[in-house]
């Protein structure tokens, strides 16, 4: 590519909302194969609420209160929504030591002398708390409906499940829908459950869903599709996945994003529109094709 094309390319990016940081990013994205995008703060709006309570040996209160009490101490989404929803009830909050967070699995705390655990089933899991079927039920059903089932024990005993929801970006759809009419394959991944993470997809028309990821493993995942010949987009919030934004081919970082986003990114959608990263590809494929 002519460097005027790309020039030409950065202007026309800027004009609608699409920041090019790095002019290369233009000539990569005409070839791209794969665009895979992060969930939480991606494809949702990142601003999930409480929507079930179950508890299990103590009331819906007492289980929110207590939840809420351990997760003041965190700056996860889903720690957010629990505390919002303690706010809304009006419960006084314990006060919470030795507080630890257990990236993309959990948190946990003493309370009042009790501990407690917070998190996903496999969390709990590996601190041997156990289920009884009817409490297995009810995080299959939550995670069917497209809900994050938050588990909270204490002292070993699970105290009840947190269904959490969070609303789709009303550009998701329309975006995956044009970027498969484009020939991309289109990849959602997330350190969410299974079934959770595919109940979602289905809803905006991603087919293919990457679980249960680790923070830490995002990037390797890209790495991965790379080594099979993929030409990888990721298209991230920052949250967990910047190590991913920066090793894709072409990261895009959703504007409202975390700084740390924005400096990954090799493109910036400062309209949080997802249908802007589809306008991005247009735009590389239209700049590369004029001048060859
Ligand atoms: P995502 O990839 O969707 O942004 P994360 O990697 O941040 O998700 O978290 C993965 C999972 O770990 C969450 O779906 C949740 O089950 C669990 N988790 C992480 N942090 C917390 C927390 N503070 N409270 C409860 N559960 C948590
Ligand atoms: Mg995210």
């Amino acid at each position: 590519a002519t460097p005027t094309a790309v020039t030409v390319g950065i202007g026309r990016g800027a004009e609608i909302g699409v920041l090019i940081r790095n002019g290369e990013a233009l000539e990569v994205s005409e070839h791209l194969t794969t665009i895979v995008f992060d969930k939480t703060g991606t494809l949702t709006r990142g601003k999930p609420d409480v929507t079930d309570v179950v508890a299990a040996g103590m009331d819906e209160e007492r289980l929110i209160g207590l939840a809420a009490s351990v997760e003041r101490n965190s700056q996860h989404p889903l720690a957010e929504a629990i505390v919002r929803k303690a706010d809304a009830i009006g419960i006084p909050l314990g006060e919470a030591t030795n507080f630890a967070t257990f990236g993309g699995r959990g948190v946990s705390a003493a309370v009042d002398g009790t501990l407690v655990l917070i998190g996903n089933p496999a969390f709990l899991e590996e601190r041997n708390v156990s289920l009884a079927p009817s409490s297995a039920d009810a995080i299959g059903r939550l995670q069917d409906e497209g809900k994050t089932a938050v588990l909270v024990a204490g002292d070993g005993k699970l105290a009840g499940i947190i269904g959490i929801a969070d609303t789709l970006k009303p550009t998701s759809e329309a975006a995956v829908a044009d970027l498969k009419r484009m020939g991309l394959s289109v990849m959602m991944i997330t350190g969410d459950n299974a079934r959770t993470a595919n109940a979602i997809a289905r809803q905006i028309g991603i087919d293919t869903v990457l679980a249960d990821v680790l923070p830490e493993d995002k990037a390797r995942e890209v790495q991965r599709l790379q080594e099979k010949g993929e030409s990888v987009a990721f298209v991230g919030d920052g949250i967990n996945d910047a190590p991913a934004l920066a090793r894709a081919d072409v990261g895009i970082a959703i504007g409202s994003g975390t700084d740390v986003a924005i400096e990954s990114g090799d493109i910036v959608l400062i309209k949080d529109d997802l249908t802007d990263a589809v306008a991005a590809v247009q735009l590389s494929r239209k700049v590369m094709g004029r001048i060859k």
